[in-house]
């Protein structure tokens, strides 16, 4: 057997190639879209972070080297693996960070440890989908996306409770809204899509139109993918949320152009608290007041 340097698998002798893209053969990364899947298989963020680190420390055991340059060598994003490797680095200092639900809270967490602030609840995201959806039914008046559509009571599709359900007060249509209160992914257009297909089968009548949207905290380039296919066809909406002052701002991702959001949203997650913050404040001001977007004969317009 031998062990693979990388993530330590014990391959059979014979293998030429582990499982994760290493190659016994050239002792050193043979597959670096194998690498990255390895990496973004993981199935929660501290694992993530490990193994980007693992590679990272990998690379630079063979010849000293910089992140930036790590990163073209990876085919990422260099502020992105900075991010990671600055994560594993917290993790390893202090390992009481993995309780955090996700990298966003256990970085600033990180920054508050650093600089000896006690600790506190980070300003810009909500702590659950509960607290998350408790807030939106609080303040679903004021907030402009909201206003014209009407609460529906809690509803319990066959699997779940929908987030959120609602009838347009005016129009013939129905929205789902599925809330996730940090990252999105194309698994959560899966979700809401079964709820979507729920809701128009069992609750709609024929001349009713049912509409999506979803709400999160941050997206990845995987969701912009799966809601660009179906742009057009399925009105499903992705809206950012972020907090101002304790303030819920909402603001509208354009899914007609995917790899440049996704860069977007990348380095946005890369960004200091205060600094994404003070980019959102700009990019909202572009979006003076936020609007359910008409998937009418104009097509995606921003409002
Ligand atoms: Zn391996």
């Amino acid at each position: 057997m031998k062990k693979c340097p990388i993530c330590d698998v014990e391959n059979a002798e014979a293998v030429s190639e582990c499982n994760c893209g290493f190659s016994f053969v050239a002792n050193a990364i043979g597959d670096y879209s194998r690498i990255r899947g390895w990496v973004r298989g993981a199935a929660r963020w501290d694992e993530k972070v490990r193994r980007w680190s693992k590679v990272c420390r990998f690379l630079r055991s063979l010849q000293p080297q910089r992140v930036k340059d790590m990163a073209e060598l990876l085919e990422v994003n260099p502020a992105t693996l900075h991010y990671y490797l600055e994560l594993a680095g917290a993790l390893e200092k202090y390992p009481e960070l993995v309780k955090y639900r996700t990298q966003r809270v256990a970085h600033d967490q990180y920054h508050t440890r650093k600089h000896g602030k006690t600790e506190k609840a980070p300003a810009d995201v909500f702590g659950s989908e509960v607290e998350l959806q408790k807030y939106l039914k609080q303040h679903w008046d004021e907030i402009p996306v909201l206003q014209e559509w009407r609460l529906e009571p809690a509803c319990f599709s066959p699997w779940d409770r929908i987030d959120f359900l609602a009838r347009h007060k005016k129009d013939r249509r129905w929205l789902v809204i599925e809330l996730k209160v940090t990252l999105s992914s194309d698994e959560t257009v899966g979700q809401i899509l079964k709820y979507m297909g729920w809701v128009k089968r069992e609750r709609a009548t024929k001349d009713e139109r049912v509409e999506g949207l979803i709400i999160s905290e941050s997206s990845d380039e995987r969701i912009w993918y799966a809601l660009h296919a179906v742009h057009g066809a399925v009105p499903i909406d992705l809206m950012q949320y972020c907090l101002e002052s304790d303030r819920l701002r909402l603001f509208r991702v354009d899914v007609t152009d995917p790899p440049d959001s996704a860069l977007l949203s990348i380095h946005l997650q890369t960004l200091e608290p205060n600094r994404k913050r003070v980019l959102i404040e700009e990019i909202v001001k572009q979006f003076q007041r936020p609007t359910m977007p008409s998937h009418g004969t104009d097509g995606a317009t921003s409002e």
